[in-house]
């Protein structure tokens, strides 16, 4: 696969056993679908950490295509402060992280390093109580 940015072939590397691509001259990092229900253990979370992203709107930051389908990605923002501004494949393709944003989010505040399943974990499991609560249907 190619890197979004630069259009090198990216290398494989393993996270939790998960294999996931990395470009070595840009450094960003592409997670796709199915490696994201891996480290997420399962496929409704890996499902639902793609969908709960929020679209940027306009933004300055160049468009990348997708490197499954080719097609323009979506700016989108993922919870943080400040939010991190990530790339998503409209059809659900996958996640691209620039150098140092994947990073941004799966660290703690500590710069303590824990499993990068724990913390997407954590990170997906307080996007969605987020969601949940700020819904109409939930505040009575
Ligand atoms: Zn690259
Ligand atoms: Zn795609």
């Amino acid at each position: 696969m190619n890197c979004p940015v630069c259009k090198e072939p990216m290398i494989v590397l393993e996270l939790d056993q998960v294999e996931i691509d990395h470009c070595l001259s840009c450094k960003g990092i592409w997670l796709d679908a199915g490696e994201l229900e891996l480290l997420l253990k399962d496929a409704d979370s890996g499902k639902a950490f793609l969908t709960a992203f929020k679209s940027a709107g306009p933004v300055a930051e160049k468009q990348r295509r997708c490197p499954i389908c080719r097609k323009k990605m979506e700016k989108v923002n993922f919870a943080g402060d400040p939010p991190v501004l990530i790339d998503r494949c409209r059809r659900e393709h996958g996640l691209w992280f620039d150098e140092g944003e994947l990073n941004r989010i799966i660290l703690p505040a500590s710069g303590e390093r824990g499993s990068v399943a724990g913390l997407l974990k954590d990170m997906f499991g307080k996007n969605i109580d987020g969601e949940i609560r700020n819904s109409p249907e939930n505040t009575e």
